[in-house]
């Protein structure tokens, strides 16, 4: 069974639940290390991520938590960091709190520019997804699924997070191949130019298990078809839920662990007395 999830939301940010009662369902559900990863404050006005006046007590109240949790379950505090593909680069509050967690996740929610306009998002629904191809790239979905991992790649090799979040979020509206196609050969490549890139550096890459709680048929992040790739180029993993609520705590987590294994996995990597230890899976 696996024992970990380190990308938890809570009502700091868009998550139902509040940091305690993700906490508490964690230990119901048997794990044993878990990190708090709020989104990070974005430098533009949005409705889905912590506001930038609640970080100190954020960072207080996970640190209480994991004092008064911890017979139970070790505790981390981590957040979800944005980078900006436009700007290559992320926030400067994210530079200025790095140093004040235990771990970072890194993902790209964001599309064209991130400054003086309204922005566009990948995951915020079809139609604004769409609408942003058109308005920056013109309607190429393949120009921007480029952008997209070559901006995924650049933040690998810029900051090498601990864990790289939901690599393919750009499948979240792709139902029925409407914006492009995964066994297209331009598009596996693509992707493997990044896997290439991820290998050479120290990031994990997240088995993200949530994307099926929001919106059925989904999956998973990464697919099914870029595990094998995965494991060719020895690139380590953790599982996360990118649970929002306590009923995605431990979200298709069996499923997970069967398929990972399946595709030669042995091990997945889990905070252990503020250490990274790689952990047998099926255990
Ligand atoms: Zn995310
Ligand atoms: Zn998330």
């Amino acid at each position: 069974m696996l024992l970990a999830n380190y990308h938890i939301h809570s009502d700091y940010c868009d998550g139902k639940n509040t940091l305690e009662e993700m906490v508490v369902a964690g230990i119901a559900s048997g794990l044993t290390s878990m990190g708090l990863s709020s989104h990070l404050p974005l430098p533009f006005p949005n409705d889905w991520t912590m506001k930038e006046d609640d970080l100190e007590d954020y960072l207080n109240d996970v640190k209480a938590l994991k004092e008064k949790y911890a017979p139970q379950i070790e505790l981390y505090c981590g957040m979800e960091i944005d980078f900006f593909i436009d700007r290559q680069d992320i926030s400067d509050l994210a530079k200025s709190v790095i140093p004040r967690l235990d771990y970072t996740i890194m993902s790209v929610h964001t599309l064209g520019k991130t400054i003086g306009v309204e922005v566009s998002y990948i995951d915020e629904s079809q139609q604004n997804f769409a609408q942003g191809i058109k308005k920056y790239y013109q309607g190429d979905n393949q120009a921007f699924i480029t952008d997209y991992y070559q901006g995924i790649a650049k933040m690998v090799n810029m900051f090498e997070p601990d864990i790289l979040g939901h690599i393919d979020l750009i499948k979240k509206y792709n139902q029925n191949n409407h914006f492009f196609n995964e066994r297209d050969r331009w598009y596996q490549e693509t992707v493997k130019d990044c896997l290439d890139t991820v290998a050479a550096q120290n990031t994990r890459i997240e088995i993200n298990t949530g994307a099926n709680l929001r919106i059925p048929g989904v999956g998973r992040y990464p697919s099914d078809w870029m595990i094998p790739e995965m494991k060719k180029r020895n690139i380590p993993i953790t599982v996360g839920g990118d649970s929002h609520s306590v009923a995605g705590i431990v979200f298709e987590y069996n499923e997970a662990e069967t398929y990972l294994a399946e595709c030669g996995y042995q091990e997945y990597w889990i905070l252990k007395k503020g250490r990274w230890e790689a952990q047998p899976l099926g255990v």
